[in-house]
């Protein structure tokens, strides 16, 4: 069966660095899940309908065609890279996100992307317990709140106290909708990441991966 690694946890953990780097020390691809709800919530916007819309956006979400390239977004065709880390779109992605279709879309999209290639590392909300519960390696990434906020806004700038708050109001969104809600999976390693770097996080992994 195909070698995949599932990463979760909370919004700006540094999952999407350490999952690169450990895809990178693995010889693994690497698939960034919360790009394609970011991706969705795009699309989402683009065409006009309200996000909290439930049959709109169900009937909108199997339509859309999402591309990633490395660090490229492409959605309908238009390059979308820097309009899905905006704030339009992060401050809308988790109401699509709770959508039960987007999430059902979704989540087969990742299943034949891991098919296509036989494994890779995984990274989102729900990898470890709902999309690869059988995963070889469950992790739960995580750090403090002002942690997360303060990489944050070293990455992309902005105010740390304004970051931390919308960190706090996505992760609990994140972990009190009804569909795929953000937990720890049975089985996940939790790795809490606070005063870490990433060599330090990268290493602590694959001595996991290895025990
Ligand atoms: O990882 P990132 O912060 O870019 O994810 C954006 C949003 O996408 C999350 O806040 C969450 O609402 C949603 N998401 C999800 N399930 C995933 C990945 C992301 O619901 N597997």
């Amino acid at each position: 069966s195909p070698l995949v690694i599932a990463i979760d946890g909370p919004a700006g953990a540094g999952k999407s660095t350490v999952g690169r780097a450990l895809a990178d020390r693995l010889g693994l691809e690497y698939l960034d899940t919360g790009a394609m709800y970011r991706a969705m919530t795009f699309a989402v916007q683009q065409r006009g309908v309200p996000e909290g819309d439930l049959a709109d956006v169900a009937a909108v979400a199997p339509l859309v065609d999402i591309r990633i390239d490395d660090s490229t977004v492409t959605v309908d065709g238009v390059d979308a890279t820097e309009a899905i880390r905006g704030r339009d779109v992060t401050e809308a992605v988790s109401q699509v996100a709770a959508n039960p279709t987007v999430r059902e879309v979704l989540v087969q999209r990742q299943r034949d992307w891991v098919a296509d290639r036989d494994g890779g590392v995984v990274e989102g909300r729900d990898i470890g317990s709902v999309v690869f519960p059988d995963a070889a390696l469950k992790l739960y990434v995580t750090a403090s709140p002002r942690v997360r906020a303060e990489r944050r806004v070293n990455q992309v700038g902005g105010d740390v106290d304004e970051v931390e708050a919308s960190i706090i109001k996505r992760d609990r969104f994140d972990s009190s909708r009804e569909h795929s809600p953000l937990t720890e999976a049975t089985g996940s390693k939790v790795v809490d990441t606070t005063g870490m770097s990433i060599d330090e996080v990268v290493d602590h992994i694959l001595e996991l991966l290895e025990a």
